[in-house]
């Protein structure tokens, strides 16, 4: 069973380890955690491993990897980071706290929930530069009366979330204007808002580099604690696992080869025209694996192996060295992209390490 390839081998124990040293670091300045699953699609080893290492809030962009992992019993607040408006029944009924911009949506959520007889708790993003998701701040007063008006919502927080679109850095200037966004706020409506969320794993540099953190005292973290790096950079942070997870795949052949095509070239599988390098004769190596499987731009082989192509089923390598056959297996490690593309492809298999060896899911 351990040899099923194309596979994906996870290490729990890393991923405990990163949250507990990242839970650690932030618990230091009073900032609590919320561990987010959405690049592992809500796999319930993995959220179990955040919640041991110390996150006080599981949070995801899909309301089926919420529900995947409640069905598996794990119990914690859950934070849906996306807000579908079609789905507002299934988010008031399976979900504690929404992330929320539009005041369209907050009227449905609270038709539900009274429907429902609850009261659904939501957390309003605000705009601050990235231009992903976010209430304006000149819009942020009228949408806090607005939705203070909707008998079943409750706003617990405010967050912003930075680096994803538009590539904006947390730093002291944005998360100070949060700061501040949130006394004139609770000025203002005479509130506490319980939950200041001031962004993600791109978060790492402006918290290292300021003792004050002033109002912020939560932050959503996925990428630092899956991979081990922070993300305006993608540098590792010292003290953390960056191979929890391995992408394993198998050699289906290796061959001395030209590096030239022969022939004459038109559109690859993709629609691109390819252009090539001649560079001899070389040892090239295939694995059955392909872009139906990952994102083979997001793979760090080992060995030395340099990546050429892909296609749907197939990737070629490039080998300095010619003692690969078919048969052997080729590791990866992943980025973002790799890992998001691994977790979704049903071709992958998933298999847990740990001290005793492979367990498959
Ligand atoms: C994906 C996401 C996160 C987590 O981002 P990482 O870079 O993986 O830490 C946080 N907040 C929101 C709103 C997200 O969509």
């Amino acid at each position: 069973m351990n040899s099923f390839m194309p596979r994906i081998e996870i290490s729990l124990s890393q991923i405990q380890k990163n949250t507990e040293f990242l839970s650690g670091m932030y618990m230091e300045k009073g900032v609590s955690l919320m561990g987010v699953t959405k690049a592992v699609l809500g796999e319930p080893s993995i959220a179990k491993a955040m919640i041991q290492g110390g996150v006080k809030f599981i949070a995801d962009s899909r309301i089926e990897n919420i529900l995947r992992m409640k069905n598996a019993g794990i119990s914690i607040p859950f934070v849906l980071l996306r807000t579908p408006l079609s789905q507002a029944e299934s988010i008031v009924e399976s979900v504690d706290i929404s992330l929320n911009t539009e005041i369209e949506t907050l009227k449905k959520l609270s038709y539900h929930a009274k429907a429902q007889n609850k009261t659904h708790q939501v957390i309003i993003m605000a705009e601050l530069g990235d231009l992903r998701e976010g209430v304006l701040l000149s819009d942020l007063s009228e949408f806090f009366r607005k939705t203070l008006s909707l008998t079943h919502i409750k706003i617990v927080g405010i967050g912003c979330n930075l680096a994803c679109y538009g590539g904006v850095k947390p730093d002291e200037k944005n998360m100070q204007k949060l700061s501040k966004l949130v006394d004139s706020l609770e000025n203002e409506f005479q509130m506490d808002l319980k939950i200041i969320s001031g962004g993600n794993s791109a978060n790492h540099e402006w918290f290292n580099s300021n003792k004050n953190v002033d109002r912020v005292n939560n932050i959503r973290l996925g990428e630092s604690i899956l991979l081990g790096c922070e993300t305006v950079n993608r540098k590792t942070i010292p003290g953390l696992h960056t191979g929890a997870f391995q992408l394993v795949a198998e050699v289906i052949e290796s061959k001395k080869k030209p590096s030239l095509p022969s022939g004459e070239i038109g559109q690859d599988a993709f629609g691109n025209i390819p252009s090539f390098q001649d560079n001899g004769i070389r040892q090239r190596v295939i694995l059955a694996l392909g872009n139906q499987d990952t994102m083979p731009s997001g793979l760090k082989f080992s060995d030395k192996l340099n990546f050429l192509g892909s296609s749907s089923d197939h990737i070629i390598l490039d080998s300095p060295h010619d003692n690969i056959q078919a048969g052997d297996e080729i590791r990866a490690s992943l980025n973002y992209g790799g890992l998001l593309s691994t977790m979704t492809s049903p071709f992958v298999r998933k298999y847990f390490t740990n001290c005793n060896g492979h367990t498959a899911i």
